[in-house]
């Protein structure tokens, strides 16, 4: 195997406790990366993630925050610079959905969706990037989804909220870029997670007829190209939409 170019680096991975947000930070602990792990209510997950860091050789700790609550993202920023000293590499996971019909949204629905996915990455990113612009260097890895770009009925609120996602990483890359800070966005398609299998066996047919390469993705497929966008050999990436799903969005 290729010696890591970051390992020693300080990471702090969003809704880390489970599906794509744990692969994301076992994949960069796996290149010598040490990682935060961020949870809102999953705690004794989160344990056995920083336990499976500490396996893997890099440094690890639980850190709780609602990513949408702005000074609790503040509070989790400033708990893992006291204890890494710094974030080299910010992956904003967190995500929800809570889909229905734009007739019967809730205001709340909608705010709290947003809030989550769009607001989250918007509070954790302005509090890393001071930081990053003053070291000269910083990955920040968004998690979309494809339906960012291409829409889903029953999802206005999810759609929107990744819509922005991608808006927002374009604008930020641009603002970053001579300070060697890249930002971009993985955007995937159908991967098996909690999310998606609480959606049963008709949604999972319906789903897996729109997948040119006939199967589901698996959390590690989107947690080795977060590993990769954060390596050095991915300096030269950075304001990119990157679909990882199978063929859907082609
Ligand atoms: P999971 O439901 O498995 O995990 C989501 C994680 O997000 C949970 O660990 C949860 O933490 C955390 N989370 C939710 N709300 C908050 C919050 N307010 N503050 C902090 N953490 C929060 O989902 P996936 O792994 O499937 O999804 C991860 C990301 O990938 C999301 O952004 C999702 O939109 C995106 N995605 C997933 C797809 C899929 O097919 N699975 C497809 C496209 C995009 P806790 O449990 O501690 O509350």
């Amino acid at each position: 195997m290729l010696e890591s170019d970051i390992k020693g680096k300080f990471a702090l991975v969003t809704g880390a406790a489970k599906g794509i947000g744990r692969s994301s930070a076992l994949r960069l602990a796996e290149q010598g990366v040490n990682v935060a792990v961020n949870y809102n209510r999953s705690l004794k997950e989160a344990k056995d993630v920083v336990a499976e860091i500490k396996d893997l050789g890099s440094d690890g700790f639980a850190v709780q925050a609602d990513v949408g609550k702005p000074d609790q993202v503040k509070t989790m920023i400033d708990a893992v610079n006291d204890r890494f000293g710094q974030i080299d590499i910010l992956v904003n996971n967190a995500g929800i959905i809570d889909d229905t019909l734009i007739m019967r949204m809730s205001d709340e629905q909608w705010r709290r969706v947003i809030e989550t996915n769009l607001d989250g990455t918007f509070y954790c990113s302005r509090g890393v990037v001071r930081s990053m612009i003053k070291q000269r260097w910083g990955r920040i890895i968004n998690i979309g989804s494809i339906v960012g770009s291409h829409g889903n009925p029953g999802q206005t609120n999810y759609s929107a909220s990744k819509a922005g996602i991608e808006g927002f990483t374009k604008a930020l890359a641009k603002e970053l870029a001579n300070r060697s800070v890249t930002v971009n966005v993985v955007t995937p398609g159908y991967i098996i997670t909690e999310t998606v299998e609480v959606l049963g066996p008709q949604f999972r047919e319906k789903m897996l007829s729109m997948i040119p390469m006939g199967y589901l993705g698996d959390p590690d497929d989107i947690g080795h190209i977060v590993a990769y966008l954060a390596s050095e050999k991915a300096r030269y990436i950075t304001g990119q939409v990157i679909a990882v799903d199978g063929g859907m969005a082609v």
